[in-house]
This record gives structure tokens, sequence and C-alpha cells, in this order.
């Protein structure tokens, strides 16, 4: 009732950091670098500008303060926004990558680690800002890595330049003296004990447990929040599902249970619906939580006071069996799942169920996370230093260097889509891909579409791809939807089949109640779109011009293919394929349109893998195998064969066409 009863400016001094406001200034004053540790909910992310706002730093500048998380940067900036009073994108805002609600009034900027290292290519010693927050810096995620490298030489270069770094962990020493040993200024934390109580033996269903666990506390313990730890999109659905159906039949069978208001949160959750876990539930009401490691430190809820902890989390991984980047399942760290467990003593005496063993806590968790930069793919890292001149990468200020094989990876992929030569600079065309906020295979497809003269098809398709699924596919209308998707199908692309979507969308006035008829998700489209005009800006700053190929799209399916020689695969069975530079088995959907062909293309090249119960091919689309020998270097085995074989049915297809339309 805390939030009800009381206004903002009050809730505010009551938070931990308050109470340390003075001391706290004055380090900052008197030193250019400092370190501020404080527990998760002290108040550092929501006050810390605010409080540098209020002490003047923002008369010559502006305070920037970093984020891992988008959903963090969108939803701190709210919150900021409201405790002074102003529209949120005047004098507070955020930016996160293709959305910048900022404005010549602001002067709080909130934003994604990633957007202010863009924002380096531009402004190598970031002159507009006074003052940046790094947050959340324990994450150390790979932007944030960067980053640090990158400031360090911002700071001995602008006097007038000063930097916080803020963690929750207390391992902020190595922060410090990567810095020069500056000083580290902890905030007192008010935290109430929380009793942790083990799983006796390892649990196989993890969804069913936290589900029982939950409806244990509900109906036998005192009010309180649950908040539940889970690894993503898919099984907080499945488990805000169950939570729903035990709550129904409990009541359809007429016993007395108090009301349960189920709450999901994870990054692609709609923003209107991720607010919804800081209101108070309505009349006693009591709210649970499902949430993925989002909640572990950059979003905090009050009122919290059972936890439930999986004890697993997705990470972006290299698996180099792949050639790429995946999201896995893993157990979290120690220190991440202590964590955890925090989240319920912030209001009062807590307890935090966790779903596994002491002895995995002790003997199979690792002591602390494994930094990004050590284990995702580097393409864009590289891109960007290799745009900021710094030659040898190896050199680079990492405060911990990434192992030499994944720069070495790293660098192969961008020489394989000529964004490097082969001394290993930047090319033109790896100048030019800097430009964009996109992955590097997909700048390659957008710049690919200007020299083949279908830049705005491929436009529409980079767009897309940098959206969720726009198919809507709910569980009780399953065969009406995946219909309506076939009839989007554009014969052996998937890619073509999202131009075909945003296409017709358009034609439509970019209606929403045409998407709904079709199962397409408004929002996402409109992303695409918004996405797709802030790209369009890119190239008109660069003086690209908006070509289109008109309605004959193999030239868009042969920009397709220049971007994604890493993700070519030869036929190998009934829609079974094989990467052909490493020989991996992937296998296409049967969501995709190249599945109920009645036949199989030879050679597809794809958008990702996703693993779940086989590698599937995600987003895949036929290509010409000369085009594979044509436009990239010869690394992957087309086999000679093929290719005059495949060049021999191509002309007799063309030469039956061209008789049918003399016959006619
Ligand atoms: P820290 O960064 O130290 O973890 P924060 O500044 O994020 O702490 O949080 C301080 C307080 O502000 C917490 O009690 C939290 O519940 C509250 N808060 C943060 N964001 C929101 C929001 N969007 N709506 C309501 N309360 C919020
Ligand atoms: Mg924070």
């Amino acid at each position: 009732d805390f939030a009800k009863s009381k206004t903002l400016a009050q809730q505010r001094q009551y938070l931990p950091i308050f109470s340390v406001r003075e001391e706290l200034l004055q380090v900052v004053r008197e030193n250019q670098v400092v370190v501020v540790v404080g527990e998760t909910g002290s108040g550092k992310t929501t006050q810390l500008t605010q409080y540098l706002h209020e002490d003047g730093y923002t008369t010559n500048g502006v305070v920037g303060c970093t984020q891992p998380r988008r959903v963090a940067a969108m939803s701190v900036a709210k919150r900021v926004s409201e405790e002074m009073e102003t529209e949120l994108g005047d004098k507070v805002g955020y930016a996160i990558r293709f959305e910048d609600v900022t404005g010549p009034n602001t002067v709080i900027k909130y934003m994604t680690d990633g957007v202010l290292l863009r924002e380096t290519l531009k402004d190598a010693d970031l002159e507009k800002y006074r003052i940046v927050v790094m947050d959340e810096a324990h994450e150390r995620s790979l932007s944030t890595d960067v980053l640090f490298g990158i400031l360090k030489k911002v700071v001995a270069r602008r006097r007038d330049f000063k930097l916080i770094v803020t963690s929750a962990t207390l391992n902020a020493e190595k922060f410090s003296n990567f810095f020069g040993s500056v000083p580290i200024f902890h905030i007192p934390g008010r935290t109430f004990p929380v009793k942790v109580l083990y799983s006796k033996t390892p649990c196989e269903d993890y969804v069913e447990a936290a589900v029982k666990q939950a409806m244990t506390i509900h109906i036998t313990s005192d009010p309180g929040d649950i908040l539940i730890f889970m690894t993503g999109q898919d099984e907080i659905e499945a488990t805000c599902y169950a939570l729903a159906e035990r709550m129904e039949s409990l009541e359809s069978s007429n016993k007395q249970v108090p009301k349960l208001l189920i709450l999901p949160i994870y990054s692609q959750l709609p923003a209107d619906l991720q607010a919804k876990i800081f209101q108070k539930a309505e009349d006693g009401a009591r709210k649970c939580i499902v949430a993925t490691n989002i909640a572990e430190t950059s979003l905090t809820v009050d009122g919290i006071f059972y936890v439930i902890d999986t004890g697993y989390g997705k990470i972006k991984v290299y698996n180099p069996r792949m050639g790429m980047d995946a999201l896995q399942v893993f157990p979290v760290s120690r220190a991440a799942s202590d964590q955890r467990a925090g989240r319920a003593g912030r209001t009062g005496p807590g307890t935090c169920y966790r779903l596994y063993t002491e002895s995995a806590y002790l003997n199979e968790m690792l002591p602390s996370p494994v930094p990004e930069i050590q284990r995702t793919n580097l393409g864009n890292v590289v891109l960007l230093l290799k745009s900021l001149k710094i030659d040898n990468l190896l050199d680079f200020d990492f405060m911990d260097p990434p192992p030499q094989e994944n720069i070495l990876n790293s660098m192969y992929q961008l020489w394989v889509l000529g964004a490097l030569n082969n001394v290993g600079n930047l090319t033109d065309l790896g100048w030019k891909m800097v430009e964009f906020p996109l992955d590097p295979p997909l700048a390659k497809m957008l710049l690919m579409g200007e020299q083949l003269g279908c830049i705005n098809e491929v436009l529409t398709v980079v767009s897309m791809l940098s959206v969720p699924s726009v198919f809507f596919r709910p569980k009780d209308r399953v065969e009406e939807s995946d219909a309506a998707r076939e009839k989007f199908f554009v014969p052996e692309s998937d890619h073509l089949t999202l131009l075909n979507v945003y296409q017709q969308w358009k034609a439509n006035q970019y209606r929403g109640d045409w998407c709904n008829d079709h199962f397409l998700h408004v929002k996402g489209l409109r992303k695409a779109r918004e996405v797709r005009s802030q790209l369009l800006d890119i190239l008109k700053t660069l003086k690209i011009p908006l070509t289109s190929c008109g309605p004959d799209w193999d030239v868009v399916r042969k920009a397709i293919c220049s971007a994604y020689f890493h993700n070519a695969a030869r036929l190998k069975g009934v829609g079974e394929y094989v990467n052909c530079r490493n020989g991996m088995p992937c296998h296409l959907h049967p969501s995709s349109a190249l599945y109920g062909l009645g036949y199989t293309p030879d050679y597809v090249v794809y958008h990702e893998l996703i693993l779940t119960t086989k590698e599937y091919m995600q987003c895949a689309t036929s290509v010409e195998p000369h085009w594979l020998a044509e436009l990239g270097p010869m690394f992957f085995s087309v086999k000679e064969s093929d290719i005059s074989m495949l060049e021999h049915k191509k002309k007799q297809k063309q030469e039956k066409t061209a008789m049918e339309e003399e016959m006619e």
C-alpha cells in the first residue's frame, strides 16, 4: 500500500540511496570516476540521475545512463519522468535501437549500452554528455564491456567528463581497478533476511514444480507477492496458463481461495502489459509475477515475499558447432541465484524456494556469470572497433579480453561477407555496413540490395527480420491461423513471404483490422514499419537512392543469398539439409514456405538455426548454387555437377515456359 498512500516525492525519500545523497554527490564532485555499489532496489537507477541533475550537472550537458536491457531503459525513463513531473521524451527520455524518445529538452537520457556505443562512432568524445552512468555493470553485457575500454579513453581526454559505474553486487573492485583504483561508494542496504529452501531431489519439470509451489504458497502462506524465475517467453506463458487453470478449477469447485493476479514479464511483452507488474493488485489479490532474469536486478518490484527460482536462465553463447550465437538454457551462477533470492527480502523477511538441490548450488553452479564478450560472436564489435581505427583488436583495453579464437572467428565471418579485406582492414562495403545498427549479415543484405537495384524490397525484408514474428498462432485456432499464413507464402522463400505480408499490409492502408483478419500481429508490423523508416533515414543520409525491382523478386533472393554464406545448406533427404560449410544437419521447419511444396529445393540459405527437438532453420530461402559461388568466396562445397545440373533444369524450365507462352 506504500505506493498508494505516499506521494512520489515521499517514496523517493524513503529509498536507501536518499540517506547518503549528500556524501554521494560529494564523492562525485571530487572524483572523475566513481564506482557505486548498492543492493538492487536501493535507488541507483532511478535516483542517481536525478541527484546529478539537481546538483547542476545538466546546465551544460546531458546526464546519460546506460542499461543492458531495453525494457529497463524504457520502464525506468517512464518512472523518472513521472517522478520529475514531466512528459516522457521531454526532460527525461530514452533511446533504444530503432526508437528514440528524447527531444531538445532532454537532460536525463536513459539508453541501452548499445545505443551509447553507437554514439561513439559519430562523436568519439561523447561531447554531448557531461556525465555518464554505466548502470548494471555487473551484468557485463557485450556493449558494456566495450564501453569500458572506450570510456576509459574519454575520461583521459576530457577533464570535464565524469563517469559513474554502478553495480548491484559486491565484486566492484575489478571495476575500480580498471579505472586506476577509483573510489567505491557503498549505499547501505536495507534488506530483510530471506530463508532459502532447497529441493530435496533434482526436479524433472521445473514449470510444473514452480506452478505447484506457487499454488501451495498461495493457499497456505501469509499475504505477500510471489516472483517466479523462468528462462523465457514460452515457459512464462506455459506457467501463467497452468496457474490460471489451477485457479479456475479451484474456484469452480467453490473453494474459498483468495484472488491471484498472474502477471508475465519478458522483453518482448508490449510495454503496457509490462507496466502492470508495478501496479498494486485490486482488492487484496496476491500478485504472482512470472519473469525472465530481467527481474533479477534490472527491474525491482516491491512487495515480493516469496521467490521461486528454477535455477535456470537463457544466455547467448557462441556455438562453435553451429558457427553462430544461440540462446541456450543454462544453470545460472551462484551470484545470480543469490540475487534472485534477495528479491524476497526487500519489504520484509521472505522465503526463497530453490527448485534445485543444495549440492547443485554448491558444486554445479559457477560462482559468477561468464561475461558475454567471452562467449558470443563479436562481428558487430569487430566492425565497430575497426571503424574507430583500433586496428589491432588484441591491443584493445578489455577488462576481460575475449578469447583470441572468438575474435578471429568473427573476423573471418566479416571477411567472408566482404567487410574486411585480406589484411583485416575495413573495405568500402565494411565502412558502409558500420552505419547501420544491424547485425553484419543484414547490413550486407541491404547494401547488396543497393548494388542489385532492389533496396526497397530488401529494406522491407531486413525490417521484418528485425522484429518478432508477425504471425499470430492462438492455441485454440491453430488450423485457421496456419491456413491464413499459407496464403502469404511465396514459393521457396520465407524471406519473400515476409516481404509479401508487408506489401499486402501496405496495400491495405496499414490497417489493424486487416491484420486481425489475417492472423497477423499488428504491433509487430507497426514496429517493422518504424524500423523501416529509420533505416530509410540512414540510407538518405548516405545518399543511397531507393531502387526497386518491381514484381520480379528473383534479384531480392540473390541479395538475401549474399548475406548468408555461413548459413548455406545443401539438400540431403526429405526436409533435411546439411550446412555446406560444416556438414551440420539442419531441418526445414513445418511452418516454412518451403515445407509443403511437394519437392525440396537443392540449396537454401537460412536466417538462423533454432534448437528445439531438432536443429530447425528459421526463415529459409532457396538459392541458386552458382550465386553462392559467384557472390562469396568458394569455401563451401557446392558440387560442380550440381551447378551444371541445375543450370540445365532451369534452362529446361525456361524453354518450357517460353513454349507455353508461344502456344497461348
Ligand atoms: P536500483 O537501481 O538500485 O536497483 P531502482 O532505482 O531501480 O533501484 O528502484 C528504486 C525503486 O523505484 C524501487 O522500489 C522500485 O520498485 C521503484 N521503481 C522503479 N521503476 C519503477 C516503475 N516503473 N514503476 C514503479 N516503481 C518503480
Ligand atoms: Mg538498477
